[in-house]
């Protein structure tokens, strides 16, 4: 069936009476409720994923792609009433690159991970000898997702696993559960029973999962400490782990850029999700022969940017999706003031104002070494630090331990692809930041995490690889 509204989606997926109330981080206004579940439903959900693996992996790719094509289309039913949920659970606006595009592109992703073929690769064939590399279900897969983007990175971890032949437990963040929960449900409109389930629960049941022994693999979105974490809890079963950690992405400004051609992109690289996107741009390094010209037309586009309550069609920034992540962002933007940088922009969070509302917030003449510069914001503020050439922006941004994603903004490609080549991060866009696409391959560098998701190379990883000689 197809939803109209949130409030007919949420009646299917909460409890009769009881469970965790969650709050609207725009309103603080009661969205819904859900149902905690507890180590013992993880247990039973784990069993019945083991069980009904076998049926699912014997259906084959083609059948597993018809489903899962079926499955987008159910998104894409009930994209409204899911993408009204998310705002108010989440908190980001239905409009700009927040809760509608995040439902087109769990469709979209859904339906890249059916688009490829994944054949048996001949390793060896010189007449003696013959051996070939095939790709085989690995069991059943845990997921544990974070709060900021809780419906489309659950179909980055989902899609790819059952995909191939694998069935789904997934562990959604306590702060996003009504979410995954209506995803799943959607999801499992189609999909054969307990091929994919949903246990939302706190960190205990995370860790649980990650230290199970009838899981595979964890597919992991979330902190960097929670990742290492995740890695000591599944050392004694010898998991396969795909960690998508946090990232401080640099953004790198060329002499030759054009600042207004260049201000709109480079906004939206900071901004995207009011600043809550593992790899948006995190710290902007600009030469001073065009720094000041950079921080103005930033600045005019970011005072133009709408922010307020996600269900107003005119907005487009959001509030920050809970209280902790608030105080992050407002105890780094203080100290970066008190330790005498130039606010251009916002800094000055209205106390009175009922939701998580942090301003869009741009920081100049601010020391490289700065807390804001060198920690993950997370957030709506943007720290921009005046180097005196490209060299000098090419160490800053190798000198932290994250290494996710980066940018290089600047008129002359071939000057530009070869500062790319220089920067220790899994992904450099050039005169863009964080543009993924379901083809192309994304993970981290250095602490970011390790693993592959999208494309053919996100498919072969929730696959067991086994070769055949003889
Ligand atoms: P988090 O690490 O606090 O929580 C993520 C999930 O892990 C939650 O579901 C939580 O319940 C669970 N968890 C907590 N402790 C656990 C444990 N010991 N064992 C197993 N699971 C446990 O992260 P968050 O605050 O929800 O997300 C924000 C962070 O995620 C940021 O650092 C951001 O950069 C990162 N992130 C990375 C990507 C990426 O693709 N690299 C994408 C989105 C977010």
């Amino acid at each position: 069936m197809s939803y109209s509204n949130a409030q007919e989606l949420l009646s299917a997926i909460q409890p009769a009476s009881g469970g965790t109330e969650i709050f609207d981080p725009a309103t603080g206004e009661l969205v819904g409720r859900v149902a905690q579940n507890s180590v013992a439903d993880l247990d039973a959900a784990v069993s019945a994923a083991r069980t009904a693996q076998p049926a699912w992996d014997a259906l084959g790719h083609e059948e597993r792609n018809r489903l899962l094509n079926l499955a987008a289309d159910r998104i894409e039913a009930n994209a409204e009433a899911l993408a009204e949920l998310l705002s108010r659970e989440q908190g980001k606006p239905l409009n700009g690159p927040n809760a509608r595009f995040e439902i087109g592109g769990c469709a979209a992703w859904l339906r890249a991970a059916t688009a490829y073929e994944v054949e048996p690769e001949v390793v060896v064939d010189d007449g003696e000898t013959y051996a070939a590399k095939h790709y085989r279900a690995l069991g059943v897969v845990g997921a544990i997702g974070p709060w900021n983007w809780p419906m489309m990175i659950s179909i980055w971890q989902l899609a790819p696993s059952l995909r191939m032949g694998n069935t789904v437990v997934m562990k959604p963040s306590e702060y996003t559960p009504l979410s995954v929960l209506a995803l799943g449900h959607v999801l499992n409109e189609v999909l054969p029973a307990d091929v994919l389930q949903v246990v939302a629960g706190g960190r205990e049941v995370g860790e649980k999962l990650s230290g199970h022994p009838e899981i595979n693999k964890i597919m992991f979105t979330g902190s960097t400490p929670t990742g290492k974490a995740i890695i000591r809890s599944s050392a004694d079963t010898v998991k396969r782990l795909t960690l998508e950690l946090g990232g401080n992405d640099a953004g790198i400004v060329m002499e030759d850029a054009d600042p207004k051609a260049i201000a709109e992109d480079l906004f939206w690289g900071a901004f995207i999700n009011t600043g809550q996107t593992c790899a948006a741009l995190k710290r902007l390094y600009v030469p001073e022969s065009i720094y000041t010209q950079v921080c103005q037309a930033l600045t005019e586009v970011a005072a133009k940017m709408p922010m307020g309550v996600g269900l107003d069609e005119n907005n487009v920034l959001g509030p920050l999706q809970n209280k902790a992540q608030y105080n992050i962002v407002a105890d780094l933007v203080q100290g970066a003031v008190d330790s005498g940088a130039t606010v251009l922009l916002g800094a000055n969070p209205d106390s009175e104002a009922a939701g998580y509302f942090y301003p869009t917030t741009l920081v100049a003449d601010i020391d490289p070494q700065n807390d804001l510069v060198t920690k993950e914001q997370f957030g709506p503020a943007l720290p921009i630090v005046k180097v005196k050439n490209v060299e000098e922006a090419i160490t800053h941004a190798n000198s932290l331990e994250t290494g996710l994603g980066a940018s290089v903004w600047g008129s002359d490609r071939e000057q530009a692809l070869a500062v790319a080549a220089r920067i220790q991060a899994g992904t450099v866009w050039i005169n863009s930041h964080g543009t993924i696409d379901p083809r192309i391959p994304f993970g981290g560098a250095k602490q970011s995490g390790y693993g592959l998701e999208f494309g053919l190379d996100g498919l072969k990883a929730l696959a067991q690889p086994q070769l055949i000689k003889g």
